[in-house]
């Protein structure tokens, strides 16, 4: 049964700063070019939720970045990113603006970006921008920004003003809830509904799960993530005991599957269901949460770091970082860098535990940041692992029971 971190010795790859990168060359191996480039514009943020992994977990680096992207490192950003377009003659891209709170940085930087961007590339390349935001901010004139500028807005929301005002609150403790909810409504209305690209929810089990799901459904999202609180084997996520047998995030989740999946309309795309489905049917999956894909992903930040998934900052101090900056590396060079390298080896980057598991394939380990533990590095599975099996299991039967029905051999 897998669930334990007791594997056998790691990999020589469990650390990335240990993954021979000219070794892998060698043998015929080829990095895959970045199709996701998240720019962090702004690194503070105007609330103060507690469940924050930037400011509130083992990695401390925001406090030595500027407050704001300067107008130098985005026109370099600019010109890097259309370098690597222009290079891998990549026929799309995404462009993901992020923080902190990426509305901080201001209408000018946020149009000098997107225009930058957009111009700089070849007219082979389309590029599709995604602003990541907690809503706050959210009022008309940043609206006709985002729909001049053709850019798509998530909003972060944990459910109804109980759920997420639990932890999305300001810094003098007054949830955030009736403002988000006032941004909503906005976005939601009228001109600005086709903006809107869907809701970020971090799952906190003490949360009703059907009263949550049904809170988000209230906004009409064409997408929900629900997104696991993030922790590894140091430094478990909250209420979850790894040496124990329960499961209960899964316990939180299979509701919400059995809802929308037996719903007779579909009110929303939720990400981690489908990518689990679409695993199981034998494709590829589109998200980092589940699967074997290769990560495609960079970032650059407020500063002009070059860095990997922000998302390991809950591992350790350090953790993200590639020591390469946009005014002195090209993108070119961070593809080759072990740490990024280590996220696009599949299944050769696993734990034992993992490559011998009979779901190998639809969970691929889980979330790369939640496997961190002290000892056997990367190379561990989950510590979500017994719920993700529970979870991925239950999706798989409720399936199968689906297909044999239809096939008329229940
Ligand atoms: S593949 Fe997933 S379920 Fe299987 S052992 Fe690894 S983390 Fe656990």
């Amino acid at each position: 049964m897998p669930g334990s971190s007791d594997s056998p010795a790691p990999p020589a790859h469990a650390f990335p700063d240990l993954v021979d990168v000219d070794a892998l060359l060698a043998t015929g191996w080829k990095p895959y070019p970045f199709q996701q480039f998240i720019l962090k514009i702004h690194s503070r943020c105007d609330l103060a939720c507690r469940h924050c992994y930037v400011y509130e977990m083992a990695d401390q680096s925001w406090r030595s970045q500027p407050r704001r992207m300067s107008d130098a490192i985005a026109e370099r950003a600019i010109q890097r990113i259309a370098e690597h377009a222009e290079q891998h003659k990549l026929p799309a891209i995404e462009v993901i603006l992020h923080g902190g709170e990426p509305l901080l940085a201001g209408p000018e930087l946020i149009s000098r970006l997107v225009r930058g961007v957009r111009s700089a590339v070849g007219a082979g390349t389309r590029v599709d921008v995604n602003l990541q935001t907690n809503g706050v901010r959210l009022d008309r004139s940043f609206l006709e920004l985002m729909r001049s500028l053709e850019i798509r807005v998530g909003v972060s929301l944990d459910g109804d003003a109980e759920a997420h005002d639990r932890h999305r609150r300001f810094a003098t403790g007054k949830g955030s809830h009736a403002l988000v909810s006032e941004s909503l409504r906005r976005l939601t209305a009228g001109p600005y509904h086709q903006l809107f690209s869907g809701l970020l929810c971090t799952v906190d089990i003490r949360n009703d799960p059907l009263r949550t799901y049904e809170a988000l459904l209230e906004f009409d999202p064409p997408t929900v993530d629900f997104l696991l609180p993030h922790g590894n084997w140091a430094e478990p996520p909250p209420f979850l005991d790894p040496a124990s047998a329960t499961t209960p995030y899964a316990d939180w989740l299979i509701p919400i599957f059995d809802r929308w999946y037996g719903s007779p309309v579909m009110h929303t795309e939720v990400r981690m269901f489908r990518e689990i489905m679409r695993l199981l049917m034998g494709s590829p999956s589109r998200a980092e949460t589940v699967g074997l894909s290769p990560v495609r992903m960079v970032v650059i930040e407020t500063d002009g770091s070059i860095e990997q998934s922000d998302i390991l900052k809950s591992a350790y101090q350090g953790a993200a970082r590639t020591r390469l900056h946009v005014l002195t590396d090209p993108l070119d060079r961070a593809m080759l860098h072990p740490s990024i390298v280590a996220r696009q080896i599949g299944v050769d980057a696993l734990s034992p535990l993992c490559r011998d598991c009979d779901l190998l394939s639809s969970c691929g380990g889980g979330l790369y940041a939640h496997r961190f533990h002290p000892r056997t590095g990367f190379a561990t599975p989950s510590v979500y692992c017994r719920d993700l099996y529970r979870l991925i299991t239950h999706i798989a039967d409720r399936c199968a029971r689906d297909m044999a029905t239809i096939r008329g051999t229940a």
